[in-house]
């Protein structure tokens, strides 16, 4: 081998690093054995600190938060964890249908559950646990609405809903400005709204943990790509102003 090979190898692994460890985050499935198990993963950066929650996908017919969502789970934190589950309604995901299917309820409803009878509500009960486990302190729940806000009113896309309480009031405030520098065209910037829809896991967690937690709406009437895009830049920003990443 020549030595312009073994350059070209030592290259190859020292890129292949950060990969594997990327691959290496931690792993958990949530509703294992059942058609609404879905996979989560925790990237940890091994110090200590607070712990933040991402969910993507609890509607199953908003793509962008999910893809996004995935992504999160190459975050490496500056400090703390971040927890991630990507596909909260994995078989609404794979039908493209907002609920889970054969009436199973909407897994934005179900926080507290009721009697825990639907799938909905089962992985509501879940997901609470998690946010128990891990002592979170942030949540971001990631969501698509039909257009934008700045045109009709009556629709969310391009807010961030941020939950009843300080927590979410300031790092909300502090992140939006950032967020839509930027965002050049006057529409596709963000509003912030108060509150999150009731019942829904931004919602609970505001209301019941009194943490930073919040409701991330995308206008899809924007390609698939730009969406991702701008969920991951919010949730970013809101990270870096959390103190999870740097800024
Ligand atoms: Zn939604």
């Amino acid at each position: 081998m020549g030595r312009k090979w073994l350059l070209y190898v030592i290259l190859v692994l020292c890129l292949a690093v950060p990969a594997t460890a990327v691959l290496g985050a931690e792993r958990f499935t949530l509703q294992a054995g059942t058609r609404w198990e879905t996979e989560g993963c925790i990237a940890d950066s091994g110090k200590p600190g607070p712990t933040a929650l991402i969910l993507g996908g609890v509607h199953g017919n908003e793509p962008a938060g999910a893809l996004a969502a995935a992504q999160i789970c190459t975050f490496q934190p500056a400090a703390g964890k971040i927890v991630v589950v990507p596909r909260v309604n994995a078989p609404g995901l794979a039908a493209n249908l907002r609920y889970v299917p054969d009436g199973g309820g909407d897994m934005n409803r179900a926080y507290p559950p009721q009697d825990g009878a639907t799938p909905a509500e089962r992985m509501g009960k879940d997901i609470i646990a998690l946010m128990e486990k891990h002592q979170i302190s942030f949540l971001a729940d990631l969501h698509e609405a039909r257009t934008f806000h700045k045109l009709d009113r009556t629709s969310l896309g391009q807010t961030l809903l941020f939950a009843d309480n300080s927590p979410s009031t300031i790092l909300a405030m502090d992140a939006v400005d950032v967020i839509n520098r930027g965002i050049t065209d006057d529409v596709k910037k963000f509003s912030l709204v108060g509150h999150p829809i009731r019942l829904s896991a931004a919602w609970y967690a505001g209301k019941y943990l009194g943490i930073a937690a919040f409701t991330v709406e995308t206008s899809s009437q924007q390609p698939l790509t730009e969406r991702v895009e701008q969920q991951l830049a919010v949730v970013r920003t809101l990270l870096a102003a959390g103190g999870w990443l740097g800024r």
